[in-house]
């Protein structure tokens, strides 16, 4: 099993290449799967649509993209070395720092060999007979795998929205989540932004220094942090990189894999006082461990309010205008249900002369024509879109591939009504078939990479374990997936995370089933539970024999 092999011709007349694992992505989680495929002594091929590694890093180029989880935890753990020798120049790491880092991953452990790039996977049919994947892509070729990895991403399928004559504008159109390599020339143009989500956020500041005018179309306003990004401090680095093993070890053990120091009292237990230096310390330590301030502001609506309530007050603090400020507080939703934003004056951007805000939910847009967007009754001559709309969150990638499991069920059919899964990792009807942070699994409320590691050394161990046992198959019983599925909802329930449109629920996409998608228990939680299956000989699934 230590090399691919060409095979025999398909009915297309092309090549079918055989490997051991393919790998769909080259994002992080991928790499790190072929990474660990390999040292199985496994073959493997990755199948990448870009043109490069990165995944999210390599698509999300728009100005003032960058990480909003420190750099020293936003990094791959599974090679001392990696981490010892790679230096972060900031405290939260850019776009284009991130890019350079997945390319030096790359690069360091030999993967671009068995990359696929420009090329898109269409399909993917389990053939039963034989317990293969049949997989094609977009190039014409196809391969016979005996495991697929989906690590196609959460944040991977760029959601463009359905306004009223959008195709006849004549400007530029970009999607944060697919922005041009070459960049964009925007100065001394009118510039058009739609999305005041964690993208909009981000690149709201950064177009407002280049536009001649910057309209920012605000359905819903969102709460966010400053990030208080600063250059690396030497000794910050020098701290984490001596305590390295130690400080990863902790950050699992918090919920959301991020080592941040976290309260342990409600919010109600202390007085006003005492509550509002609470936040006002975190406030000015910038990032989103503002939310770890007490373990109940994601559990109680009173609670919640104190920290919503205290951020309101800042947003109303920074802006001048009150007419301005008011229609940026978000009122519809508690803090932190939404995924939290942090930023680089944000809120501070409303205050400049050529930036105005259109608060489209007062007055929604009616149309885009040649020449701009038209909101209620006016009108907005533009030279640029900014479509800093989102994604078809956690199974927008997936549903765009035509996967097709045992006994002809396509996973589209079979999630209709909402993702099943158990834990995340696969989904009954689809042997063999692994998903890195899939819907079911906490990986998008987390540190993505840790989740990313997590979830891949499972599959990693898993796919030992069933060549120990000489198995040909693995898939998750049907009451396995049942009751995780049932669990997942109930955890969500006991949360405020339901409250709030989000896309964690797939509601910013129009006719996606409402299905709160994510695990909420927290990552320790859901790592034991995958681990206790494991050690029990993979309780949930079945596994099946080698046919004679
Ligand atoms: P991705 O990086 O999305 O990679 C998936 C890859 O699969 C892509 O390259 C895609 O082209 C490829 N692919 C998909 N479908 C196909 C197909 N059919 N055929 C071939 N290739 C395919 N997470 C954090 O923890 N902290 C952050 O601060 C943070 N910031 C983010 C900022 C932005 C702008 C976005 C969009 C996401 C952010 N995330 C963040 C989440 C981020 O997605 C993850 O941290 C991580 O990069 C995901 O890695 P991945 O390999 O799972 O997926
Ligand atoms: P998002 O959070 O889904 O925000 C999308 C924005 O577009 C929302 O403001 C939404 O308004 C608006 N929108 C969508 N369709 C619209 C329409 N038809 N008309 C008007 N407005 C519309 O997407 P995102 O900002 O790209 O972020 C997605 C996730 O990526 C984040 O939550 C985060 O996990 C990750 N991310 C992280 C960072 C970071 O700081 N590191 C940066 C970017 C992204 P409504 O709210 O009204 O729907």
């Amino acid at each position: 099993m230590q090399h691919n092999d060409v095979l025999e011709g398909c009915a297309g007349g092309e090549a079918v290449e055989s490997c051991d694992v393919l790998i769909v992505g080259a994002g992080f989680a991928g790499m790190y799967m072929l990474h660990l495929a390999r040292r199985l002594g496994l073959s493997a091929v990755v199948v990448e649509t870009a043109s490069g590694v990165g995944g999210t890093w390599f698509w999300n180029r728009y100005p003032g993209a960058r990480c909003d989880v420190e750099s020293m935890q936003y990094s791959y753990s599974f090679s001392e070395e990696l981490q010892q020798e790679w230096h972060w120049s900031e405290r939260y790491a850019s776009q284009p720092e991130i890019l350079a880092y997945a390319n030096y991953v790359a690069m360091k452990f030999d993967l671009l060999r068995d990359v696929k790039f420009n090329t898109r996977v269409m399909r993917a049919a389990f053939q039963e007979e034989e317990s293969r994947w049949l997989v094609s892509t977009d190039q014409g070729t196809q391969y016979r795998a005996k495991w697929c990895v989906m690590a196609t991403g959460c944040l991977s399928a760029a959601q463009t929205p359905n306004i009223l004559g959008l195709e006849t504008f004549k400007g530029g159109i970009y999607h944060t989540g697919n922005w041009p390599h070459e960049g964009v020339a925007l100065s001394g143009q009118n510039v058009g932004v739609i999305g005041t989500g964690s993208s909009g956020i981000q690149v709201i500041p950064e177009l407002a220094k280049q536009a001649n005018h910057l309209y920012v179309f605000q359905r819903t306003p969102n709460f966010s942090i400053p990030a208080r990004n600063r250059a690396m401090d030497a000794d910050y680095e020098n701290s984490w990189k001596k305590n390295y093993a130690e400080r990863r070890a902790l950050a699992r053990s918090m919920p959301a894999g991020i080592l941040s120091q976290f309260g342990d009292k409600s919010a109600l237990a202390v007085s006003a006082e005492e509550r509002r230096q609470e936040y006002e310390r975190r406030w000015a330590a910038g990032g989103t461990s503002f939310m770890a301030a007490y373990p109940d502001l994601l559990r109680n609506a009173e609670a919640n309010d104190t920290a919503a309530e205290f951020v309101r007050e800042k947003i109303r603090q920074a802006v001048q205008d009150p007419m301005v400020a008011e229609p940026l507080v978000p009122v519809d939703h508690p803090i932190g249900a939404k995924r939290i934003c942090a930023d680089t004056n944000y809120f501070e951007t409303f205050n400049r002369e050529n930036v105005t805000l259109v608060d489209i939910r007062a007055n929604p847009i009616r149309d885009i024509s040649p020449g701009g967007v038209t909101a209620g009754s006016d009108f907005y001559e533009l030279g640029s879109l900014v479509l800093a709309t989102g994604f078809d969150a956690i199974t927008g990638a997936l549903n765009k591939i035509e996967i097709v499991g045992r006994q002809g069920l396509a996973l589209t059919e079979k999630w209709r009504d909402g993702p099943k899964t158990f834990l995340g990792l696969m989904s009954t009807g689809f042997p063999n078939l692994f998903i890195v942070t899939g819907p079911g699994s906490p990986s998008v409320l987390t540190n993505v990479i840790v989740a990313i590691e997590d979830n891949v050394k499972w599959i990693a161990e898993c796919i030992a374990y069933l060549i120990d046992v000489d198995a040909e198959y693995i898939e998750a019983t049907a009451s396995a997936e049942e009751t995780w599925m049932e669990e997942v909802r109930k955890t969500a329930e006991g949360t405020l995370y339901i409250q709030a449109k989000s896309w964690y629920l797939g509601v910013n996409v129009p006719g996606k089933p409402a299905v709160f998608m994510p695990y909420v228990g927290g990552l320790p939680t859901y790592q034991k539970i995958c681990d206790d299956v494991a050690n029990e000989g993979y309780r949930g699934f079945s596994i099946g024999k080698r046919p004679n």
